[in-house]
């Protein structure tokens, strides 16, 4: 199933279009992948200007393929990300957060953006933040895979993950023809970040095949000089309410988590960065939230 990226403005960023795939109308999620924005490459310096927002009941992972962002949250962390590297903040009950793109003249910022939906018994644990630097790598005939999240081709990423999950990068060589082993009980989607590639039929730039579970083997293959995401994990048990950057269980814990936050509530925490400000949450719709 091939889902076509939409542009999106938000509120959150100031300039540049951010591409979503994930979640759409006929697809929530990728096991616990619930979240797939796509920003850049773009020399444009606001590219990423994030001021302090809120999250609940999810983890963020940032993935760079070019530029360098600074990331600052209510625990404390301040840490600058760059290519190759994974921040991965766990907002558990909740945390604040900001990103910054920091770049030279002539940088290219491009970036990818995922949320994990945290499960039952892991979305009330205390926030954390962690920035992975050893990354394991593994080359192939024709690409080289960075596992970020999970194992795949017999390597495995050290990063802490609640349900079982597989993140990993993909760069393939133009011409050629990758296959990579994958578990069977898992879904998963296969994002094109950059050049032109097919699955058994070609991606949209910037959109993504999700694949059911029942296959052993995932084939990409790259016509140019390209980089992909393979997302994966077992299908998401449970039923979310996901509303602007919360994800909960019910109508009433979004709601909570809105007035907390626009009540600036010690909930979140507070910290300083060089954005200032803090985004208030919209208003909320007027239909009641239902999982799904
Ligand atoms: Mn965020």
């Amino acid at each position: 199933m091939i889902i076509e990226p939409r542009a999106v403005k938000l509120t959150t960023r100031t300039g540049v279009d951010v591409y979503r795939t994930l979640p759409h109308r006929d697809r929530k999620m990728v096991g616990a992948w619930c979240f797939v924005d796509m920003l850049g490459p773009t020399e444009q310096h606001d590219a990423m200007v994030v001021a302090a927002h809120p999250h609940t009941g999810l983890q963020t992972a940032t993935w760079l393929i070019s530029g360098e962002v600074e990331h600052r949250d209510s625990e404390g962390s301040v840490q600058r990300l760059v290519p190759g590297d994974l921040n991965l903040m766990t907002a558990g009950n909740g945390i604040a957060h900001s990103e910054l793109a920091v770049m030279g003249p002539r940088d290219a910022l491009h970036a990818v953006q995922l949320w994990i939906a945290l499960p039952d018994a892991a979305r009330h644990q205390p926030p954390h933040f962690e920035n992975y630097t050893d990354l394991p790598s593994v080359e192939l005939p024709g690409a080289v895979v960075r596992v970020f999240v999970g194992e795949l081709v017999g390597v495995r990423s050290s990063a802490l993950a609640y349900s079982p999950l597989v993140g990993a990068e993909i760069r393939i060589t133009a011409g050629a023809s990758v296959q990579i082993p994958v578990r069977e009980d898992f879904e998963h989607g296969v994002v094109a970040v950059s050049g032109r590639i097919s699955t058994t039929e070609p991606l949209p730039k910037r959109g993504i095949d999700v694949i059911a579970a029942g296959v052993s083997h995932i084939t990409v293959t790259a016509e140019t000089d390209a980089i992909v995401l393979l997302l994966g994990g077992e299908p998401f048990p449970e039923k979310i309410v996901m509303w602007w950057n919360f994800i909960g269980r019910n109508h009433a814990e979004i709601v909570e988590a809105r007035q907390q936050w626009n009540d600036r509530s010690e909930r979140f925490g507070q910290f300083e960065d060089r954005i200032g400000g803090w985004i208030p949450a919209p208003e909320m719709p007027s239909v009641v939230l239902a999982p799904r």
